[in-house]
C-alpha cells in the first residue's frame, strides 16, 4: 500500500496545515507528478489531468477557468520539488517510520509491517517480518527432508499422504493377521516370505481328495 497509484498523493501527513498550492483541484489530494497550468495557474496531477482529457475529447478544457488546454500546461517542477519534501507517516499503521514523501519507496521496500506476498508461491500474503518464519516453518512450500528415506521436495508433498504412502522407507505392518512386525515398505515382501503368521497352502492340501 504505497498509497493509490493514480491521483494525488492519500499519505497521512505530519503538518497537519499544507497549503493549498500542493493540491491538485481535480482529485484535491496533494498532487503527484504536479503539472501547472498557465491559463489560471492551477496545478494537477498528471495522472488527473490525462484522464480529464480523455474524458473531454475534443473540448479539453481547464476545470477550474473553462480555458481550453491543449499544449497550455507544463511539469511544475519547483511544486514537485517542494511536495517531495513533504514529511508523512508510513501507511501501514502499526509502523512508526515518519519521513519525506521521496523516500516512501525505499522505505516500503524495508517495511516491516509492509504485507508482501510468499516468496515460496505459495500464494501467501504477509508482513515481512513475518515472512522469516512463514517461509522456514509455515510455508506449504517450504523445501523439507522426509524423515524416513531423506528424500526431499515440497512439504505438501513430501509430508503427506502424497509422498507417505509410496515412501520406499515408510514403516508398516505386515498385514498378516496376527503378525505384529512393522517394517519399510520396500522390506516388507521380503518379511512376508518368511512371516511365521502367514497362511501357507499346502501344495498337497488337496492330496487327500484323491
Ligand atoms: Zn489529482
Ligand atoms: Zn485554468
Ligand atoms: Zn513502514
Ligand atoms: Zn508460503
Ligand atoms: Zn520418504
Ligand atoms: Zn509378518
Amino acid at each position: 500500500m504505497a498509497g493509490n497509484e493514480y491521483g494525488g498523493y492519500s499519505y497521512k501527513f505530519v503538518d497537519a496545515d499544507l497549503p493549498e498550492k500542493y493540491n491538485c483541484a481535480i482529485c484535491t489530494f496533494v498532487a503527484r507528478d504536479p503539472q501547472q497550468v498557465i491559463c489560471c495557474s492551477h496545478i494537477y496531477c498528471s495522472s488527473c489531468l490525462l484522464k480529464h482529457k480523455q474524458k473531454s475529447g475534443s473540448l479539453f478544457n481547464c476545470p477550474s477557468c473553462r480555458e481550453p488546454l491543449d499544449g497550455r500546461y507544463f511539469p511544475d517542477g519547483r511544486i514537485q520539488r517542494e511536495i517531495k519534501e513533504l514529511r508523512i507517516y508510513c501507511p501501514n499503521d502499526e509502523c512508526q517510520w515518519k519521513g519525506i514523501i521521496k523516500d516512501i519507496e525505499t522505505h516500503i521496500t524495508e517495511c516491516p509491517y509492509q504485507s508482501i506476498e510468499c516468496t515460496n508461491g505459495c500464494g501467501e500474503n504477509l508482513q515481512r517480518m513475518k515472512m522469516e518464519t512463514h517461509v522456514s516453518e509455515e510455508c506449504l512450500k517450504r523445501i523439507v527432508t522426509c524423515t524416513h528415506c531423506e528424500e526431499t521436495g515440497v512439504h505438501e508433498i513430501i509430508s503427506t499422504n502424497a509422498h507417505l504412502d509410496v515412501c520406499p522407507f515408510f514403516p508398516i505392518k505386515c498385514t498378516n493377521d496376527e503378525c505384529d512386525v512393522i517394517s519399510p515398505r520396500n522390506k516388507l515382501s521380503v518379511h512376508k516370505r518368511t512371516c511365521p503368521k502367514s497362511i501357507v497352502t499346502c501344495e498337497y492340501s488337496q492330496c487327500w481328495l484323491f
